[in-house]
């Protein structure tokens, strides 16, 4: 036991000594990345998926001198796996695997005191609306600023001397609003505050750019983020089947700080999750790839039907934002918004008769979803903050997932008809 111990002793002493050998990953593309950062064979038997490391303790050589884990709140082996992976895809130095997307939120709010300020794109998603209004501005003395990041001057008047995180979501959801992530990084650096990208929508996979001559990858980190964040639970979990977040980070002052963060209010994520969200990196790219295809036709699709108004989906020449979008993304991603003709009545109808797409919240799992946000997602936006943003009762929001084409357009079709 002595030796086995004194062994172990020899390796990094820190969680994040092994974010530093990872930098051998960072040529490679990011399905190589997806598949093999974390899931290196184990060093006993070589097994070639992780294990999912269940203990809640682990045995110290030294008093007060852990090797690397002493306690699983704090971080665990299968964790560290995918937190390397998540750093890997994101182009970060740093990443931490939480145990909800809105776990990931809370922890970054964290850092603020009474009396700082958030400035945040007003068509956030549902759940961060309502943490920061309800319990951040109404509980706990922040002020909160929720505004249309379209115009870049609104943005920089909205700053002000206690401002402390800007938080933006691209596209937003559900109105899919693209915000110009290079541009309000600028002007977040030159403001002196953090700027949060909670980049869920696109997936690391497509919130990326590459410049044409040179193999230069361009996250959001890349762009001068000063962190991401994504719901685990929609693409890169896949599968509907784990809740979970991640912060991705490259400086390590702030690290430290949201380690504090994450230990002491207990938003680490667990093992078992960990592993299947380790399970559904690896094929983040394909399902995107296919989901997204599937999405273009199912846009142009809708954009082409008599018994639709109006589609939304930054794929489309008709988005108000489809050059940025082509700038600053590797393709349009696979959420649909559209306002079907007519009014709730005929919007239920339309939801009732769909039979391969789902009537569920949520998004990005391998089969499609379909719902009403007035009604379910985003019922918790008042009334009138939805009237704003364009939320209207005939307001439709598909997640498209990676069935065959033709049966989910046979489907929206019929569904159609019935409306
Ligand atoms: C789902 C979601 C969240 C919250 O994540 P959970 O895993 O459900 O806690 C945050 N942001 C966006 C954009 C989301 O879609």
């Amino acid at each position: 036991m002595d030796s086995e111990l004194k062994q172990l002793e020899a390796q990094p002493q820190q969680m994040w000594d092994y974010f530093s050998l990872d930098s051998k990953y960072s040529e490679l593309g990011f399905s190589t990345r997806a598949i093999h950062c974390g899931n290196e064979p184990d060093g006993k038997f070589g097994g070639v998926s992780p294990a999912i490391d269940l203990s809640t303790t682990y045995a110290q050589p030294y008093p007060g001198q852990p090797m690397c884990f002493d306690y699983a709140r704090c971080g665990n082996p299968t964790r560290l796996a995918l937190e390397r992976n998540l750093a890997s895809l994101e182009n970060a130095k740093y990443a931490f695997a939480l145990n909800s997307g809105m776990s990931a939120c809370v922890t970054i709010m964290q850092l603020l005191t009474q009396g700082e300020h958030v400035l945040c794109i007003d068509d956030v998603y549902g759940g961060t609306q309502r943490y920061l209004r309800k319990i951040l501005t109404e509980k706990q003395g922040i002020e909160l600023s929720m505004i249309d990041f379209g115009n870049l001057d609104d943005v920089r008047a909205a700053i002000k001397p206690n401002t402390r995180i800007v938080w933006a979501e691209t596209p937003t959801n559900p109105t899919l609003k693209i915000c110009d992530i290079a541009a309000v990084a600028e002007i977040c650096k030159e403001k002196g505050v953090m700027f949060v990208v909670d980049n869920t929508f696109m997936s690391p996979y497509l919130q990326v750019f590459y410049l044409k001559h040179q193999y230069q990858k361009q996250n959001p980190l890349n762009l001068g983020a000063t962190i991401v964040v994504h719901s685990i639970t929609k693409y890169i979990g896949g599968h509907s089947d784990v809740v979970m977040g991640c912060i991705c980070l490259n400086d390590k002052e702030l690290y430290d700080k949201l380690f504090f963060s994450m230990k002491s209010i207990g938003s680490g994520a667990s093992p078992f999750d960990c592993y299947l969200a380790l399970r559904g990196s690896k094929t983040l790219a394909i399902r995107m790839e296919r989901a997204m295809q599937n999405a273009q036709q199912i846009a142009e699709y809708l954009e082409s039907h008599e018994k639709v108004e109006k589609v939304i989906y930054p794929g489309l020449q008709s988005h108000p934002q489809y050059e940025l979008t082509k700038r600053q993304s590797r393709g349009p991603g696979a959420m649909i918004s559209f306002y079907i003709k007519g009014d709730i009545k005929t919007a239920e109808r339309f939801l009732r008769a769909v039979k391969i797409f789902t009537l569920a919240e949520s998004l990005g799992g391998v089969e499609s979803l379909i719902e009403n946000p007035a009604l379910m997602t985003h019922f918790s936006v008042p009334p009138e903050q939805r009237k704003i943003l364009g939320i209207d009762d005939n307001f439709i929001r598909i997640s498209t997932g990676i069935e065959d084409l033709k049966d989910l357009k046979d489907d929206i079709k019929q569904a159609l008809e019935k409306a």
